[in-house]
C-alpha cells in the first residue's frame, strides 16, 4: 500500500492558471500561496485536473518501483488488465503483450473482463427480482465514491458488489491461491485508490502509460515478440465482460440474462450528469425498476485519463463491439466473496452563517449583487462557492479576476492622480489609452477641461495635444526607449522619458516639469555673471591703479636716479 495520494501537483511547475479548479467537478482543489493542490479526502481520483493542466503540473503517482519490487518478492504476481488494452495497443496480439508482460517478470495475465462477467452474473439474479427502485452500478470507483461523498442519500442505490476489478483480483486468488499478488493494469487513476484501499486484493495499479515506460525502460518492444503457447490469458479468455469499458456496455451483458428485461436500463456518463439526473430525487420516488450503468469517463473506460485515445471514439466502440461474444450459456450465479455494501461517507458540512458569506463577498469587493459577476473567472460557477471557498480555506482573494483588476486599476489611479508628473500612456496609433491630470495640465489649452468631462482621456490624438508625438513614434518604431531634456511645450520646459509598455504596440511616458528649475538655474548663472563682471571690473580697476601707482613710482625713481648721477 502507497501511502502517498495518487494524484498531486508539481507545486514548481504550476502556473497558477486555476484550470483545474474549473474543471474538478467537485472543486476538491486547494489553492495556497498561488499553487492548486488536491485534497484527497474530496478527491474522486477522476483525472479531470490532471487531463485539463495545460504545463503538467498534476502528476498521477506511477507506482512503477512498488510494482518492480513485488516482483522480486517470493508470491506468483499476476496482471488484471483492462478490457481496454486491445484499443491502447491497437494491433496488437493478445499472445504478445502476454509474453511481453511475463518478460517483465509476471506469472500470469488475467483479463479483467473476467470480474464484469462474474459483476454481471451475480446483478443479474438481484435484478430478476426486482420490482422498484433505484440501483446505481459500482462498477466505476470514481462514481462509488461520487455516491458516497457527495450524494449520500444514494448510497444505498448502489449495487452491493465489488468493482470488477476487485471482484476478479478475489477471482485469481480463489484460482490460484490467497498467497497470490494481483497488479491491475489499464486507463484509470481511480484504481490506485481501490488498490490503495484493498490492497489484500489488489497491491498495486498500473496505468496503460506506465506499463508503455517500463515496456521501454526494459527494451521489450511486444510487437517484436515470438509469443509461445504458454503466452495466452489465465485461467481462461473472457467473453461478453470485454463490453464493459464502452458505455453501455455492462448493460448490453446483463440484458443477456434470462429475467432481466423489465428493467429500465439507463446509462450516464461523467459526474456532473450523474448529479443532474439524482438531483431533487428520493430514492423511494423511484416506482419502477431502473438500473444505472454509470462511469466517470464520457464515453467509458476506453477513454480513461491514463489511455492514449488514439483513435475516434466511434472506432474504438466498433472494434470492442466486433471482437466481443456472448457465452452462449450465462451461469446463474452469485459469488457470496464479492458482495459489498457501499455506507455512506458523507463529507461534514461546513457551518457558514450568511453573515461570514456576506464579509467574504466583501474581501473581494462584491459589495451587492450587482458586484458578483459569477464569471467563473476564480474556477468557481458563482461568487457565492468562490466565497464559501475563501471561508473553507479552500481559496485565496487573488483567484477572483474582477477583484484582482479592481484593486490593480485603484492602485494605478491612485498613483497616476499622486505622482507629481505628467503620466500618458498611448499605442501605436498614438491615441491615447490613459492619463493623468497633471499630463492634461501640461497640455494647457482645453486638455484639463476635456480631462474633467473624460478622465484619462481615452482616444484622444497625442500630437494634437504635444507638438513632440514623434519622439513616441521613435520609441514604438525602435524599440529604444528615451530621456530627452528640456522639451519645449508652450512656455514650458520638461524633461521627457519615454518607455516601452508592449513593445512596438504601447509606450507610455513621465513628463516632469522642469521650467523653474531652469529659470532657477539660469538666475543663479545670470547672479554668478554679475559677481564675475563685478569682480571683472574691481579687478580692473585695481589693475589700474597699481598701474598708475608704479608709473608714477618708476617717474619718481627714474628722477632720483637722474640726481643722484648728476652729483657723482
Ligand atoms: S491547471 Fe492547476 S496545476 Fe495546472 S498550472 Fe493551472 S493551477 Fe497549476
Ligand atoms: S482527480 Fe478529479 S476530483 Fe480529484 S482533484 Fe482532480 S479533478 Fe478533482
Ligand atoms: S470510467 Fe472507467 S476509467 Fe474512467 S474512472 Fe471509471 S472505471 Fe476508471
Amino acid at each position: 500500500m502507497n501511502l502517498a495520494y495518487p494524484i498531486y501537483t508539481a507545486d514548481a511547475e504550476c502556473q497558477d492558471c486555476f484550470k483545474c479548479v474549473r474543471h474538478c467537478p467537485v472543486k476538491a482543489i486547494k489553492v495556497v500561496s498561488g499553487h492548486a493542490s488536491v485534497i484527497s479526502d474530496l478527491c474522486l481520483a477522476c483525472g479531470e485536473c490532471v487531463e485539463v493542466c495545460p504545463v503538467h503540473a498534476k502528476k498521477v503517482r506511477e507506482d512503477l518501483g512498488s510494482v518492480r519490487q513485488l516482483l522480486q518478492g517470493s508470491a506468483p504476481v499476476y496482471v488484471s488488465l483492462a478490457p481496454s488494452w486491445g484499443s491502447e495497443f491497437r494491433g496488437l496480439p493478445a499472445a504478445n503483450l502476454i509474453a511481453a508482460l511475463r518478460q517483465l517478470g509476471f506469472a500470469g495475465v488475467s483479463e479483467t473482463a473476467l470480474g464484469a462477467q462474474i459483476v454481471s452474473d451475480s446483478l443479474a439474479l438481484s435484478l430478476r427480482e426486482m420490482r422498484s427502485g433505484l440501483l446505481l452500478s459500482s462498477a466505476c470507483p470514481v462514481m462509488v465514491d461520487f455516491i458516497r461523498k457527495y450524494m449520500p442519500e444514494f448510497s444505498d442505490c448502489i449495487t452491493p458488489v465489488l468493482s470488477p476489478a476487485l471482484s476478479h483480483a478475489r477471482y485469481l486468488q480463489e484460482q490460484f491461491g490467497e498467497h497470490i499478488k494481483v497488479v491491475f493494469i489499464g486507463p484509470c487513476i481511480a484504481k490506485k485508490n481501490e488498490a490503495d484501499r484493498r490492497g489484500e486484493l489488489i497491491s498495486s495499479a498500473l496505468m496503460f502509460s506506465s506499463l508503455r515506460q517500463w515496456f521501454k525502460e526494459s527494451k521489450i518492444a511486444p510487437w517484436q515478440l515470438s509469443p509461445t503457447a504458454e503466452d495466452c490469458f489465465v485461467p481462461e479468455n473472457s467473453r461478453e465482460g470485454a463490453l464493459y469499458p464502452i458505455e453501455g456496455g455492462m448493460n448490453e451483458t446483463l440484458k443477456a440474462h434470462s429475467g432481466c428485461e423489465h428493467i429500465n436500463y439507463m446509462v450516464v456518463s461523467g459526474i456532473d450528469a450523474l448529479r443532474q439526473t439524482l438531483d431533487g430525487l428520493r430514492p423511494e420516488d423511484v416506482k419502477e425498476p431502473v438500473f444505472i450503468e454509470t462511469l466517470a469517463c464520457i464515453g467509458g473506460c476506453v477513454h480513461g485519463p491514463g489511455s492514449e485515445h488514439c483513435s475516434p471514439g466511434l472506432l474504438e466502440r466498433l472494434r470492442i463491439i466486433r471482437n466481443t461474444d456472448f457465452r452462449t450459456e450465462l451461469p446463474e450465479r452469485r459469488l457470496p466473496s464479492i458482495i459489498e455494501a457501499y455506507p455512506s461517507a458523507a463529507l461534514p458540512q461546513s457551518d457558514i452563517s450568511l453573515q461570514e458569506l456576506r464579509e467574504a463577498l466583501q474581501s473581494i469587493g462584491k459589495h451587492n449583487e450587482k458586484d458578483e459577476l459569477n464569471c467563473g473567472g476564480c474556477g468557481y460557477n458563482s461568487c457565492r462557492n468562490f466565497a464559501r471557498a475563501l471561508l473553507e480555506g479552500k481559496a485565496e482573494p487573488s483567484m477572483c479576476v474582477s477583484h484582482m483588476r479592481n484593486l490593480a486599476q485603484k492602485k494605478s489611479n491612485a498613483m497616476l492622480r499622486c505622482i507629481p508628473a505628467g503620466v500618458v500612456i498611448v499605442n501605436s496609433e498614438l491615441q491615447l489609452l490613459e492619463c493623468n491630470r497633471r499630463f492634461a495640465e501640461l497640455c494647457g489649452g482645453s486638455a484639463p477641461e476635456i480631462y474633467e468631462l473624460a478622465p484619462g482621456m481615452p482616444k484622444a490624438r497625442l500630437e494634437k495635444l504635444i507638438p513632440f508625438a514623434g519622439l513616441f513614434e521613435e520609441v514604438l518604431k525602435s524599440g529604444r526607449e528615451l530621456f530627452r531634456e528640456a522639451v519645449k511645450l508652450e512656455q514650458r520646459l520638461l524633461n521627457v522619458s519615454i518607455f516601452n509598455i508592449e513593445p512596438g504596440l504601447v509606450v507610455g511616458a513621465l513628463l516632469f516639469d522642469v521650467t523653474q528649475t531652469e529659470f532657477t538655474r539660469e538666475q543663479i548663472a545670470e547672479q554668478a555673471r554679475q559677481v564675475i563682471d563685478k569682480n571683472l571690473a574691481t579687478v580692473q580697476d585695481i589693475a589700474c591703479k597699481l598701474g598708475e601707482h608704479m608709473a608714477e613710482t618708476e617717474i619718481l625713481l627714474r628722477s632720483i636716479a637722474e640726481n643722484y648721477a648728476d652729483k657723482t
